[in-house]
């Protein structure tokens, strides 16, 4: 039996484990679906982890965390985890996509979250094919072509940034004139000169043939409607939060959640379940960025080691 379960491996469940691990837990495996760093390594650039002073992307920033947590005798299984509920004598059993099933004393969720879909026209036939969620990925597929950006939050506006370091022309449609994102970064959106502001408008749909996208048709408030000649459309219209393996077999989930479906934790990361702990994007009131969800991975670590030990 694992004394600990890690579900997601992202800069929150890395950090638990580095803690859980240096902190005497012997069995702790770290369950990732796929390459361990989380979502922010399909950032084209961070700036604001402490003590990092060079722009760097995200896959580079989370190089070496897995290195130092399983340094320590953390483990690490690629596998993705499909429920996790709790028995009658209060053991939790990880179920994972296979049916193989885990015990485990103790078990910190970390599940993050995926980018949303805005669910325009056309998004859905043209995913993959001239639609992305992911700049730092496809970006350079448009080399020198005029793409287009959706949304108006700190992702929208750094990858806006970001493309139109590699892209000819960038047209970022926003739905109001004001930006959800921090002020710094619009500012540097409103000085590119590669940038055009598409505000108070909507896409009305994604168009293209065999080959994927060609145009995106837009119209703003007024009913004016434009016609946008691009070869790509990256959306980024905010996150959701990856809960699903919380839901037990009659619909409901094991711990209490938030009306938007993130777990509510206290300052100790402890769910409203002994032994389950939460923490990162997936919490309440999250902040949403790699230090924080690595703070609270620390925080639940060290709290998982407790409630073992105890
Ligand atoms: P995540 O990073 O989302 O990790 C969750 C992990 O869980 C993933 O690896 C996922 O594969 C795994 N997982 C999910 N479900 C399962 C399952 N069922 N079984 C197994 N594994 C599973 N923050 C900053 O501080 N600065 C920035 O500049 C910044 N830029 C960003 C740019 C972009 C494009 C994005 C998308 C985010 C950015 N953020 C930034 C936010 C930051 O990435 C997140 O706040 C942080 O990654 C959250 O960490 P986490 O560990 O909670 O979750
Ligand atoms: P977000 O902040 O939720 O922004 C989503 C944007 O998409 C909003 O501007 C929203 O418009 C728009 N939108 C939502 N649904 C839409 C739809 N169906 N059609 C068109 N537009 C739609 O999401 P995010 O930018 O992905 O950021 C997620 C979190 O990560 C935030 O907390 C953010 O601060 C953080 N983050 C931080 C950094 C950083 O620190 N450098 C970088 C990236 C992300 P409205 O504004 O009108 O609601």
């Amino acid at each position: 039996m694992l004394d600990l379960a890690i579900i997601g491996g992202g800069p929150a469940g890395l950090t638990a484990g580095l803690y859980a691990t240096r902190g005497g837990l012997k069995e702790v495996v770290m369950f990732e679906k796929g390459m361990p760093g989380g979502q922010i390594t399909s950032s084209s650039e961070i700036e604001n982890y402490p003590g990092i002073t060079e722009v760097m992307t995200g896959m580079d920033l989370m190089e070496k965390w897995p290195e130092q947590a399983m340094r320590f005798g953390m483990n690490h299984r690629m596998d993705e985890v499909d429920r996790v509920s709790k028995d009658e004598n209060g053991i939790f059993k990880i179920l994972l996509l296979g049916g193989e099933v885990v015990d485990a004393r103790s078990v910190i969720v970390y599940t993050g979250s995926t980018p949303r879909r805005s669910g325009v026209k056309g998004e859905s036939l043209f995913f993959g094919r001239g639609v992305s969620t992911c700049a730092t990925c496809d970006g350079f597929f448009y080399k020198n072509q005029e793409v287009a950006v959706l949304g108006g939050g700190d992702t929208a506006l750094e990858e806006a940034l970001y493309l139109a370091n590699i892209c000819s022309k960038v047209y970022l449609i926003h739905r109001r004139d004001e930006f959800r994102a921090s002020p710094i970064t619009v500012e540097k959106i409103k000085k590119n000169q590669k940038i055009e502001l598409v505000l108070n408008s909507v896409v009305d749909e994604i168009v293209g043939d065999d080959s994927g996208v060609n145009g995106v048709y837009v119209s703003d408030k007024h009913g004016n409607k434009r016609d946008l000649r691009v070869s790509g459309i990256f959306i980024f219209v905010g996150m959701n939060v990856n809960n699903a393996i919380l839901v037990q077999e009659d619909g409901k989930p094991i711990c209490d959640l938030n009306e938007n479906g993130n777990v509510i934790v206290n300052l100790k990361m402890h769910t409203s379940v002994k032994g389950l702990f939460a923490a990162g994007d997936l919490r309440i009131d999250a902040s949403k960025q790699v230090v924080c969800a690595a703070g609270d991975g620390a925080t639940a670590g060290i709290q998982a080691l407790e409630y073992v030990n105890d």
